[in-house]
């Protein structure tokens, strides 16, 4: 039987809910349960591969092709549950499938309403989820209870138990305690209110998550529970963390949520076993060396847009024992101020994707200083285009090579568009996407860090090498390190004569977890600590 925990939250947004329902998918898979997640948003956009990061951060993609929100990617990052389509819908993808439906005569003459046709077909997403291969289903629900646009989406789980149950849901509630200063004290009011809110639309919360700069005392913590109508024990504090996100699954864990979900639940299951987790931490509170990397992107404020990077930079320094310091540059600012002046002194450089002309000759000027320099660099889809065209540019001394996205005239379209995007006019999820195989060239840096030569990875783009220039770049000294399988797409470029030069047409950051670092990114600290060795033998500090 499977039973179904909803995580919903108040007050604020940004509580992290995303992370703390992973920190709860990965406790209770831990206790040996086999979970599925799932995220409910409430905008009207069908998914977010239209949004600007700016909006929305960055468009997580999982094998599947779907572009999905990021908080996927906590979700990937902190367990093992398969993640597909199923697992992310928006109101957007909600009313267009009721909307199909009236339109093929589904609803046979009714008017179709809000309730019941749209909290139907979210109650009937959330339950395709359960299968007897599957004793718990989290569902995090976008948003802050309070919001109009959530309001289907609360209604349709408050339902829910209607059909699975009450003994078989459980509903976790993220809020916010703040601390002022000019009171000295903790203030639980906008708890109660947010409680309040989703008690009048008919959900208790079993279960309160207090986030909150301070420790909440007993007192703090018997108020909560008597004026929201919860035991006292379910009333668990998630104190900021300042260290790492990594912390989260265990301080939940040392207050107990995994005792209070397995309760509830009436399940018995082994203790958990986090010695892998705190290994994690372990090694991110006792790092051997220090390196420092250089991500130039056009959403350098905005840390969101390359999350899944960030991370997977981390996971670099996890597996060599090396703590990462990341600065976003951005790209812009190369343009304005030049590579050296900006760039010296780091240890390695990403340029991550992206779309969009904006700061390109910026991200150019970056590579090409990579790679005179012999600064370690891993490009990632439009930062491998980048790539391309410094080659291009020059060591192929193709004057004004560039790539159709930005220049259509140019005179060596050294990255044009895919063929099968030829005549492709609509934006949602139309690009190459999801999981590829591709194949490695033996000898190649990246076989050497895969370990294998056939890989599979997750793409997100349009445009690609342009097979043409092949053989002229090639000469000049780029090497290709993998294509698809039938050798037509080139998927990673690579030099030789240089310490680590590796750029892919894909997002390798989608694949990197704590626990197992993507190779590439172990790959490039690994670089990036022997050139920091290198570089402070060099000036006689160690
Ligand atoms: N804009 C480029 C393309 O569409 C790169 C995309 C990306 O970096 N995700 O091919």
């Amino acid at each position: 039987m499977t039973r179904h925990i909803f995580v919903t939250g108040g007050v604020v947004s940004s509580l992290g809910k995303g992370l703390t329902s992973a920190s709860i998918g990965m406790l209770l898979e831990a206790r040996g349960l086999r979970v599925r997640m799932q995220k409910l948003d409430p905008y009207i956009n069908v998914d977010p591969g239209t949004m600007s990061p700016y909006q929305h951060g960055e468009v997580y993609v999982l094998d599947d092709g779907s572009e999905t929100d990021l908080d996927l990617g906590h979700y990937e990052r902190f367990t093992s549950t398969p993640l597909t389509r199923e697992c992310n819908y928006t109101t957007g993808q909600i009313y267009l499938s009721v909307i199909n439906k009236e339109r093929r005569g589904e609803f046979l003459g009714k008017t179709v309403q809000v309730i019941p046709h749209i909290t139907n077909e979210i109650k009937q997403k959330v339950l395709d989820l359960a299968s007897s291969d599957t004793d718990i289903v989290i569902t995090e629900i976008g948003g802050t209870v309070g919001d109009i646009e959530s309001l289907p989406f609360l209604e349709a789980i408050r339902q829910i138990p209607l059909a699975a149950g009450r003994e078989n849901c459980m509903f976790i509630h993220l809020t916010l305690v703040p601390y002022l200063k000019a009171a000295g004290e903790l203030k639980t009011k906008p708890t109660q209110h947010s409680v309040g809110i989703l008690r009048q639309i008919g959900i208790q919360p079993d279960v309160l998550v207090c986030r909150t700069e301070r420790g909440l005392d007993v007192s703090d913590r018997e108020k909560i529970a008597l004026f929201c109508n919860v035991p006292l024990e379910a009333v668990i504090e998630e104190r900021d963390k300042d260290f790492s996100i990594y912390e989260v699954p265990l301080s939940l864990q040392s207050n107990r949520i995994d005792d209070l979900v397995l309760r509830r639940f009436g399940i018995q299951a082994p203790p958990a076993d986090l010695d892998a987790w705190h290994d994690i931490l372990h090694r991110l509170r006792n790092p051997e060396h220090e390196v420092s990397i250089a991500l130039v992107g056009k959403y350098a404020e905005h840390r969101d847009a390359y999350k899944s990077i960030y991370e997977a930079l981390d996971h670099g320094g996890i597996a060599r024992h090396t703590q990462v310091r990341v600065q976003a540059i951005n790209s812009e600012d190369i343009e304005r101020e030049g590579a050296e002046r900006l760039l010296a002194g780091f240890d390695g450089l990403v340029v991550p994707g992206g779309f969009g002309e904006r700061g390109i000759e910026g991200k150019v000027e970056a590579i090409g200083f990579a790679r005179a320099r012999k600064l370690p660099f891993l490009g990632i889809c439009l930062g491998m285009q980048c790539a391309v065209i410094d080659a291009a540019r020059n060591l192929a001394g193709l004057a004004d090579a560039h790539s159709t996205e930005f220049a259509r005239n140019t005179p060596h379209p050294v990255i044009c568009l895919m063929d099968e995007q030829q005549g492709v006019e609509a934006k949602g999820g139309t690009m190459r996407l999801g999981a590829q195989t591709a194949v490695l060239a033996e000898g190649s840096k990246a076989a050497a860090a895969y370990g294998t030569t056939r890989i599979s990875e997750r793409h997100r783009h349009r445009y690609e090498f342009n097979e043409r220039y092949r053989r002229q770049l090639e000469e000049a000294g780029l090497a290709i390190a993998g294509t698809s399988p039938d050798g037509s797409l080139v998927e990673i470029v690579e030099l030789v004569d240089h310490p680590w030069f590796v750029a892919v047409q894909f997002h390798p950051e989608f694949k990197s977890k704590p626990t197992a670092a993507h190779p590439l990114f172990s790959g490039l600290i690994a670089a990036a600590v022997e050139r920091h060795a290198g570089s402070a033998w060099a000036t006689g500090n160690s």
